[in-house]
């Protein structure tokens, strides 16, 4: 039976929940410990993968095809657990499971009501899925005091009761905001945001106190006393330089030794040599780099939440920090001069995207990149209009399109209607609902020997997570080889291009999957660690 923490935020969104929970999974581990994070989500999308990137931040892809919170690709990066479907639900998934069941007529004519139908539709979720995992962390999406978050609250609070403190631990991650008119920290959103949690019958055993400033010992054991908390389990979360100081930082704080204090079980010494390893390279970089994300939701940078952490692994495995530039495409639509801008960058990136709006302007980024040698790196969309850039610049097919902008006579990117993932046969149509029906999760990919790709892998086979509708159409392949590029991963039955690459280039490689959601600080990415190393060259060339 594995134990359960139970973790919730208050006073404010946007604490770092998540990152704090992924932290302590790490400690955990570090401890000798299995672990496995789930996130609940309070809202009624089924799940995130119609919301937009700009206002949920990015979608996270696990190896089985969900499309989830980006709080899992955190979870992942730290503890190196590859996520799965049973790790994140949402609102809408619970009661779309509750009513399919109800239609069955599975509740034998019962009413069906939020208690006990919908809590228990989620403690079925929270316990189930299980791996032989010593402690299972949950992260309760939201803050406490939400009128969505109260039925999945119910839920953890009977599982408390269930089944005992010595099985569950309540975390509770709250703000203790600076008022400098005054000088000092503000402990009374945090006594609220117990009380509001206290009142729903949850009293949290460890407090996380996220602030910018430290506290001192009278302020703790205030926090202690009105909060009905040990004051050894008031814990402050300061702000790091970088997230990958949080394990260290939470540790030093005791978070770990406060959990294992609440089981009963021994404090021993974590091994964090791997985490101290991590923060050294980038707190000591060799040198820097400059590379430009060319994109459409530039405006919020959560929704590249992977790319930019993926980036930052490539720094790490080269020994130097990634400076990145996020530029909007539309840019280069607007005013020709625009693109000059990328004149100073030692690298582009094209990252994934939708919709027909900017392409023109990650379509002139591409040409800008293979016109002035700059290291170019094309993510899903970015290999999709690195295709485009070539068939209509170099292969004299100036009509070449995008069935995702409408028809086209020159269909190089289209619809995929039928694929095969293993033995299984999909098929999808353009009438499909656009929720789910994407090519989602990990599918197996041919390199080939002797091509970039293949060098950069040091594989012959290897597996990416994908999310697109579209594919690059391999009826072209003859064209754009001819034009220079060459098609240099596929899919094992060979219809669908994966990776293409350009020889005459020092670094141009696009790829129709995602792989920065597989990269993390232990084991940076091999492409990225490759685009950091081809951008470090081009810089040293200026
Ligand atoms: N819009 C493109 C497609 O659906 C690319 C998606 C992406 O970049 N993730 O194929």
């Amino acid at each position: 039976m594995p134990r359960y923490i139970f973790i919730t935020g208050g006073v404010v969104s946007s604490l770092g929940k998540g990152l704090g929970a992924a932290a302590l999974a790490a400690l955990l581990q570090a401890r000798g410990y299995k672990v496995r994070l789930r996130k609940l989500d309070p809202y009624l999308n089924v799940d995130p993968g119609t919301m937009s990137p700009t206002q949920h931040g990015e979608v996270f892809v696990t190896d089985d095809g969900a499309e989830t919170d980006l709080d899992l690709g955190h979870y992942e990066r730290f503890t190196g657990v590859h996520a799965k479907r049973s790790d994140n639900v949402t609102t809408g998934r619970i009661y779309s499971d509750v009513l399919a069941k109800e239609r069955r007529g599975d509740y034998l004519g019962a009413t069906i009501q939020v208690i006990p139908h919908v809590t228990d539709a989620i403690k079925e979720f929270v316990k189930a899925n299980h791996d032989d995992e010593d402690f299972i962390l949950c992260e309760i999406g939201g803050t406490v005091g939400d009128i969505e978050s109260l039925p999945f609250l119910e839920a953890i609070r009977q599982l408390g009761n269930e089944l005992g403190r010595e099985l569950t631990c309540f975390l509770h991650v709250t703000l203790l905001p600076y008022i400098a008119a005054a000088g000092e920290l503000k402990t009374k959103p945090t006594q609220h945001s117990v009380k509001e949690l206290q009142s729903v019958g949850i009293q949290p055993d460890i407090l996380l106190c996220r602030t910018e400033h430290p506290l001192s010992d009278e302020q703790r054991g205030k926090i202690g006393l009105f909060c009905n908390i040990r004051q050894s389990a008031v814990i402050l979360g300061m702000d790091v330089r970088n997230i990958y100081e949080v394990p260290l930082s939470y540790h030093e704080q005791g978070l770990d030794r406060e959990v294992m204090r609440h089981f009963g079980l021994p404090d021993k010494t974590p091994e964090l040599s791997a985490w101290q390893r991590i923060c050294n390279t980038v707190a000591n970089p060799e040198g820097e780099v400059t590379i430009a994300i060319v994109g459409k939701y530039t405006s919020l940078q959560d929704s590249y939440k992977s790319l930019g952490e993926a980036l930052v692994h490539g720094g790490i495995a080269n020994g130097v920090k990634v400076n990145i530039e996020w530029i909007d495409s539309e840019l280069f639509e607007q005013e020709d001069a625009a693109i000059e801008a990328l004149h100073h960058v030692s690298g582009i990136l094209v990252p994934g995207g939708f919709g027909e709006r900017g392409s023109e302007g990650k379509i002139r980024a591409v040409r800008f990149a293979r016109e002035q040698k700059i290291p170019y790196f094309g993510i899903c969309f970015g290999m999709q209009m690195a295709v485009l850039e070539t068939a209509r610049n170099l292969a004299d097919l100036p009509g070449a399109g995008s069935s995702e902008f409408g028809a086209t006579d020159v269909p190089l990117v289209g619809l995929m209607t039928e694929w095969t993932d293993g033995n299984e046969r999909l098929q999808r149509s353009a009438d499909d609902d656009l929720g789910g029906t994407m090519r989602l999760g990990a599918y197996a990919c041919l390199l080939e020997e002797g091509s970039v790709a293949g060098r950069v892998y040091g594989a012959t086979e290897i597996a990416e997570r994908h999310r697109h509708r579209y594919e690059v159409n391999i009826a072209y392949r003859d064209q754009l080889e001819a034009a220079g590029m060459k098609i240099s991963g596929l899919s094992p039955d060979g219809r669908l291009p994966e990776i293409v690459e350009r020889p005459d280039h020092p670094f141009f490689i696009a790829v129709q999957f995602h792989p920065e959601l597989k990269s993390k600080p232990t084991d940076p990415h091999p492409l990225f660690t490759g685009f950091v190393a081809a951008s470090m060259e081009k810089s040293r060339l200026v």
